[in-house]
């Protein structure tokens, strides 16, 4: 590459990262710059996933870049690994170009075509001929692989199984059924399966869908007559991956058709996957004999993260925009956003876009001042909170509560605790334990339960508890166990 191509690209990078502070990722400096061929700038990425995300991600913001970097209009052209920059190499300089490039400013250059889904390496032109393009398949984000990925009590099970399939691809579990609430990581770990398939071996097939994907193309090939198309599509895969399963519910045709897909694919050993907030049997009308091929396999359940895993999540998704992030304000993320964690991604975009606006260092006062307003347990008492009450109401140390001693004056306020952390705050039965010298979750969930069978059963007991409850929030009625 130039001198002036060098240069260019370096001053690319520091306006992408300034004005596009939020879309930047570390794997950006790791995008070879080629040069500037047939009017745009080629820059070759690591995978083809890489390329395709770029390309919908973040055309724009590169187009946009290269235009104020270059002072002109200079497409950007990204690259799969194995492709290769076509047209003529043209001098940087402004006004010697000898193809104008025909680009709007912010749109992708017209010439610039993506195949959706799985790209062909070289081996494959020759062996296999390439897969046909696939509508409709997902890009697939690379920031969602494995290495992305923190393993907690909640996704343990779902994540050691998504290693097992990614090893061994219609031969661990088939089919591979994810299923938990929203933005919980199921679309992730589908993709760190994809992302892992992949890059063992160039030459998978690989279908990755939504179902409303699978619906839509299915329903427009009944339309137009083009059944047998439809059927190669989804049937001549190594592997297909259907996200959102659970909008199959109530199409009766589509299911018909997708239990022969299933079938299909199945009986060729080839490798199904598929995620669901519902587990099978509670996916409203789906038929019985799909419900029974959906638990063939393995049915992996994801549970909301406890604040050790959202801490981790939340370091995680710092360290790929390249933003160094305190501990102390990872933790206060992580304890304000607790269920969605698209939520705590959005937390950090924000903290991001204040630090930048004012030019401020991200620390705690930050946090508070741009976070404070986050749906947060502002009005849900801590944990600390609980237990400095019910020391004080039972005239017990707080030692006491988290030490090993089981007699009934140290058991019953420590049971009592656990029972009020658990109705009043959204803590998990993992993290309560935790602070009660490390007890398991099911040593909680027994205090829960004796606690309530004894507030049912004596009316004195019941009412100091309504009294602990009032001091602790006065303004709520506390919250259901669950
Ligand atoms: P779902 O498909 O279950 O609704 P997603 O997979 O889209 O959820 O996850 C939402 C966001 O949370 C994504 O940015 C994802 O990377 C992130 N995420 C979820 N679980 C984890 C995890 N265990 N480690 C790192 N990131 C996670
Ligand atoms: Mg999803």
């Amino acid at each position: 590459m130039s001198d002036d191509d060098r240069r260019l690209w370096d001053g690319m990078l520091i306006h992408l990262r300034d004005q596009h502070r939020t879309m930047c990722r570390q794997w950006f400096s790791e995008l070879e710059a080629l040069g500037v061929y047939g009017g745009a700038l080629n820059l070759r990425a690591q995978t083809p996933f890489h390329r395709d995300y770029l390309q919908k991600a973040c055309a724009a913001a590169f187009n946009d870049a290269a235009r104020s970097v270059s002072g002109r209009l200079l497409p950007v052209r990204f690259l799969g690994p194995d492709e290769h920059p076509e047209g003529k190499r043209a001098p940087l300089r402004p006004g010697t170009s000898t193809e104008p490039p025909r680009a709007e400013p912010g749109r992708a250059a017209p010439e610039i075509v993506v195949r959706p889904g799985i790209s062909v390496s070289p081996a494959r032109a020759v062996d296999r001929p390439a897969p046909p393009i696939r509508p409709d398949a997902l890009t697939i984000n690379p920031d969602n692989g494995f290495e992305n990925f923190v393993v907690g009590p909640g996704n343990r099970l779902a994540h050691a199984a998504a290693i097992a399939v990614a090893a061994n691809p219609g031969r661990a579990y088939n089919p591979f059924f994810i299923y938990g609430g929203v933005g919980l990581g199921k679309t992730h770990l589908l993709q760190a399966v994809c992302l892992d398939l992949v890059r063992n071996d160039s030459t998978l097939n690989l279908y990755y869908v939504s179902c409303e994907g699978f619906v839509t193309q299915f329903m427009d090939s009944v339309q137009n007559g083009l059944m047998n198309d439809f059927r190669h599509r989804f049937r001549d895969v190594d592997v297909l991956v259907i996200d959102d399963i659970h909008s199959l519910a109530q199409r009766d045709s589509t299911q018909e058709e997708f239990f022969h897909t299933f079938n299909s694919l199945f009986h060729a050993h080839k490798q199904i996957i598929l995620s669901s907030d519902a587990p099978p049997e509670e996916i409203p009308e789906l038929q019985s004999r799909l419900v029974s091929r959906f638990k063939w396999g393995l049915v992996a359940k994801i549970e909301p993260p406890s604040l050790e895993t959202r801490v981790e999540i939340v370091k995680s998704k710092a360290r790929l925009r390249g933003i160094a992030l305190p501990d102390d304000v990872a933790f206060f993320i992580a304890q304000r956003v607790d269920t969605n964690i698209r939520e705590l991604e959005g937390a950090i975009t924000t903290l991001q876009m204040e630090s930048s606006l004012d030019g401020r260092p991200i620390d705690l006062r930050l946090a508070e001042a741009s976070l404070g307003g986050l749906a947060s347990p502002a009005s849900e008492p801590t944990i600390q909170v609980i237990m400095s009450l019910v020391t004080e109401f039972f005239r017990v140390r707080l030692t006491d509560l988290q030490s090993k001693r089981r007699q009934r004056s140290v058991a019953m306020p420590r049971q009592v605790c656990m029972y009020l952390a658990r109705r009043n705050t959204r803590m998990s039965l993992q993290e309560i334990g935790g602070y009660f010298g490390g007890r398991d979750h099911t040593t909680v969930m027994h205090a829960v339960k004796i606690v309530d069978s004894r507030r049912a059963a004596d009316p004195t007991f019941h009412l100091q508890l309504t009294e602990l409850e009032e001091r602790i929030r006065p303004a709520r009625r506390p919250a259901n166990i669950s």
